[in-house]
């Protein structure tokens, strides 16, 4: 018969982790959360360290979303400043923003290089991302050396994930 963790089971888990984390004695965490001394060495010892490195994966995938997100944003913004340099016939700041436009990608390919493949395929196959790839080869359409170049960068943003 399998012995329960009475620390695992505790409501209260995620506060005797927290404490146990920063180093409180596990005389006072139990005397704290009203358990054995004995269970929350043994969960210290056996179930902490499995817990931690399930919190840091899960913080470390919230980072990189975050990122992803931050440099989504970015991209957005170099589209819109390509557009209205565009209009402007502004070429200069075109092609600064579809240099910058390309190294949002590159980014955004690292990025998904260094999140699970999930995420990757998501990324390839996502309509968001179709419909932004259109957008920005469109923009493009004019700069036919600049179009090449982000195509480039595109295709090896995609490395790896096909
Ligand atoms: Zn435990």
């Amino acid at each position: 018969m399998p012995r329960r963790c009475t620390v695992c089971d505790h409501p209260e888990r995620h506060g005797i982790d927290g404490a146990l984390v920063t180093g409180a004695p596990y005389r006072s965490v139990a005397k704290r959360f009203e358990l054995s001394e004995s269970a929350v060495y043994r969960h210290k010892t056996d179930h902490l360290p499995a817990h931690l490195l399930r919190a840091r994966e899960v913080e470390e995938a919230a980072r990189a979303d975050d990122l992803l997100e931050q440099v989504r944003h970015l991209q957005t913004r170099a589209l819109d400043i390509l557009e209205r340099a565009e209009k402007a016939g502004d070429l200069r700041t075109a092609l600064a923003a579809i240099s910058q436009a390309r190294g949002n990608l590159e980014l955004l390919g690292k990025l998904a290089g260094e999140l699970d493949e999930r995420l990757v395929v998501n990324l390839n196959v996502s309509a968001e991302w179709l419909e932004l790839r259109a957008v920005i080869v469109g923009a493009l359409e004019p700069y036919s050396e600049a179009r090449g170049a982000v195509l480039k960068a595109i295709e090896s943003a995609g490395n790896g994930s096909a």
